[in-house]
């Protein structure tokens, strides 16, 4: 784990998805994705519509780092 040189842990923000947090789909029941990230400021939920599968997490953890300005 890297620190900072004060006791803060260079990098808080990382995404974690939770056990369970990620369910394929079956024919009866739609994919399901939960990610959050490691500071708890920041979760994303989606699931799979007619239209398509669940969207992609990637860019909005992205803009989340920006706004933390850890990007
Ligand atoms: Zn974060």
């Amino acid at each position: 784990m890297a620190f900072d040189g004060f006791g803060a842990r260079i990098n808080d923000h990382y995404p974690i998805i939770p056990k369970g947090g990620y369910f394929p789909g079956t024919l009866e029941e739609p994919a399901e994705i939960t990610v959050y990230c490691s500071c708890g400021e920041w979760e994303f939920f989606s699931q799979a519509s007619a239209g398509g599968g669940v969207q992609e997490w990637g860019p909005d953890f992205e803009a989340h780092l920006i706004e933390e300005d850890y990007a």
